[in-house]
């Protein structure tokens, strides 16, 4: 029975991941679709607020399709994240580092909105092999949605520690939390509880495209009204050697 039920758990992780994959192509043919024309739209924008003697009006309303192109861009860069049309650059990496250069853009934030940054690093860790940009929008991603979901303050915890030949990151906070039907579906492109305006629902699938191009895993846990914890393992090697190991 056991062996029946692993075979079944392996079954529905083999659908989510073949799922992710079809709309990961899906989205990178829509993103190269969306992207050529959106150049022109932004490209003519530009042109257009050059003109001599622009009535002022015009002026401001060619400044918001210069705004909201340049929106559309980002949403489809992490389109192509997502659809691993970048494949990850590595080098030498101490996480730390990149920890503390994601950090820094985003305490004041977190001061803002009364919520206290904790860092659990562990000294002495190894030096890892990753790509350092795509790392850092990793926590950026789970930090915005720590902070999102601590409205009214709270704690927020990062840690790093290694064990073996692995390293793991968590990001954990003490916000709303989940129900477990969102648990379900947090990695899905596009699935976002939150306002048009505030959330995309692309965050956690380019986290979860990042964590496993490089050859890693993540998983969460989460209580509604307690809070959310994110653990990432990452292993030592990087993506190349993890893929053919
Ligand atoms: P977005 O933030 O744009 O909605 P994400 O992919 O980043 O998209 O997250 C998907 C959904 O997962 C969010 O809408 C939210 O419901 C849930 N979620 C993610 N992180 C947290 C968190 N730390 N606490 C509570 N809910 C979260
Ligand atoms: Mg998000």
């Amino acid at each position: 029975m056991r062996a029946e039920d692993q075979k079944s758990q392996l079954h529905q992780q083999l659908i989510h991941a073949d799922r992710l994959a079809t709309i990961g192509q899906l989205a990178a043919g829509v993103a190269h679709e969306l992207n050529e024309p959106l150049g022109s739209i932004l490209g003519f924008a530009q042109l257009a607020k050059k003109c001599p003697e622009l009535p002022s009006p015009a002026e401001q309303d060619i400044e918001k399709i210069v705004t909201a192109s340049l929106y559309a861009r980002e949403v489809i860069k992490k389109l192509m994240v997502f659809a691993r049309q970048m494949p990850p650059r590595s080098t030498r990496v101490d996480l730390i580092q990149v920890v503390e250069d994601a950090l820094y853009f985003l305490e004041a934030q977190c001061a803002k909105k009364d919520i206290e940054v904790v860092r659990e690093l562990a000294p002495g860790m190894p030096e890892i092999t990753a790509d350092p940009a795509q790392l850092k929008q990793v926590l950026v991603n789970l930090v915005v949605n720590a902070t999102q979901a601590m409205p009214h303050g709270g704690t927020l915890t990062v840690s790093t520690r290694s064990s073996g030949s692995s390293v793991f990151l968590d990001v954990k906070d003490t916000g709303i939390g989940m129900s477990k039907e969102t648990l379900e579906k947090v990695f899905l492109p596009f699935f976002t509880t939150k306002d048009v305006n505030e959330g995309t629902g692309l965050g956690l699938a380019v986290v979860h495209g990042i964590v496993t191009s490089h050859g890693g895993s993540i998983d969460v846990e989460s209580q509604v009204g307690q809070g959310t914890r994110f653990e990432i393992r990452l292993p030592l090697c990087g993506p190349e050697e993890a893929q053919t190991a």
